[in-house]
C-alpha cells in the first residue's frame, strides 16, 4: 500500500479537479491521498467526497508559502482542521497577497508594454489563490506568449522585468498555525531548498516532519533527508507534486510513499491531540 501526499488542484495552480485526481489516483492505486493546494483548503471537501466513493483514504492539507532567514520555504499542514478560524482568516490574508501581487504583475507588464489584463488573469485561474502559473497561462492565451516556459524566462522569473516579491508567511508562525489547527507541520521538498541549515531552528520550532520523496529529488537526495529525519527524529512524507498537465506531463504516480508512513502520521496526530488543551 502506498501514497500521495502532495498534490495540487484547480483550486490553486493545479489543473485538475478533485475529482480528476482521485479518477488517476485510483487507477495507481493510491490508498492514501492528501490535498495540498497552495494557501487554500477550498479543494478539500470535494477531494474527501471523491476519495470516498473511491475507497481512498483522504487527509486535509495546504501547502503554505512561509520564510526563515530571508529563505523561502513551503510548510505542508496535514490533518489540518479545515473548519479552524484561525487557519482560514490567516490563509486568507494570503490569498489576498496573493491577488494583489497578479495586479501588480499585470501593471508592470503594462509598464514594458504587455498589454495583459489582471482580470483575464483572474478569470482564468478562477480560484482565491492565485499565482505566476496563472499569470503564464493568460500570456499564452493572449498569444503575448509562445509557451509557459517563455513567460516565465522573459518576464515571471526572479529579477525578470514582472517578478514581484511574494510576502510571506514567517516559518516559525506557520508551524505554529498548523498546530493549533490540529494538524501536522512538513518541510516540503528540502531538496530544492538547499537550505539544510534551517532545519534545526524549524525543528525547535516544532516541525513534526520532512518531506524525503519529492519528484525532483534524486534517490541520493531521498537518502540524504532521511538521515535527516532520523537525527531529529522526524516524520516522513513523500509526494508528487502533481500540478495537473500544466507542467508537461502529470506527475502524479512518480512518488509512491509506504503507506506505513501514513500510519505514523496518524499515531503522531493521535498523539499531539490527547497532549493538546481542549479546543475552547
Ligand atoms: P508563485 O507561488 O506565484 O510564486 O508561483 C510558484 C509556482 O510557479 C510553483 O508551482 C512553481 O512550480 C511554478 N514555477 C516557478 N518557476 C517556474 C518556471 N520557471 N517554469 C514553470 N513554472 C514555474
Ligand atoms: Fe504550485
Ligand atoms: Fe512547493
Ligand atoms: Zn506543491
Amino acid at each position: 500500500m502506498f501514497a500521495d501526499l502532495h498534490l495540487h488542484t484547480h483550486f490553486s495552480d493545479g489543473t485538475f479537479s478533485p475529482e480528476e485526481i482521485v479518477v488517476r489516483a485510483s487507477k495507481i492505486g493510491h490508498a492514501a491521498l492528501a490535498l495540498t493546494d497552495h494557501d487554500t483548503v477550498e479543494g478539500c471537501e470535494r477531494m474527501a467526497t471523491a476519495c470516498a466513493a473511491a475507497r481512498i483514504e483522504f487527509i486535509t492539507g495546504t501547502e503554505l508559502t512561509a520564510e526563515l532567514n530571508d529563505i523561502e520555504l513551503h510548510i505542508l499542514a496535514y490533518f489540518i482542521d479545515t473548519q479552524n478560524q484561525k487557519f482560514l482568516q490567516e490563509i486568507k490574508r494570503f490569498q489576498i497577497v496573493r491577488q494583489d501581487r497578479i495586479r501588480e504583475m499585470a501593471a508592470r507588464l503594462n509598464a514594458i508594454g504587455v498589454p495583459l489584463n489582471a482580470d483575464d488573469v483572474f478569470t482564468l485561474a478562477n480560484c482565491s489563490a492565485p499565482g505566476r502559473p496563472h499569470v503564464a497561462r493568460a500570456l499564452v492565451k493572449a498569444g503575448l506568449c509562445v509557451s509557459l516556459d517563455q513567460a516565465f524566462e522573459r518576464f515571471l522569473k526572479k529579477n525578470r522585468p514582472a517578478w514581484v516579491p511574494k510576502a510571506k508567511m514567517s516559518a516559525l508562525e506557520a508551524v505554529e498555525l498548523v498546530h493549533q489547527a490540529g494538524g501536522l507541520a512538513v518541510m516540503a521538498h528540502p531538496g530544492l531548498n538547499k537550505s539544510d541549515e534551517i532545519i534545526p531552528e524549524l525543528v525547535a520550532a516544532g516541525l513534526d516532519g520532512i518531506e524525503c520523496f519529492h519528484t525532483k529529488h534524486s534517490t541520493a537526495t531521498s537518502e540524504h533527508y532521511l538521515e535527516i529525519a532520523d537525527q531529529h527524529k522526524l516524520l516522513v512524507t513523500g509526494g508528487s507534486d502533481c500540478h495537473g498537465k500544466s507542467k508537461g506531463r502529470p506527475l502524479i504516480g512518480t512518488v509512491k510513499l509506504p503507506y506505513t508512513h501514513v500510519e505514523k502520521l496518524k499515531a503522531a496526530r493521535d498523539a499531539a491531540a490527547r497532549t493538546a488543551p481542549a479546543a475552547s
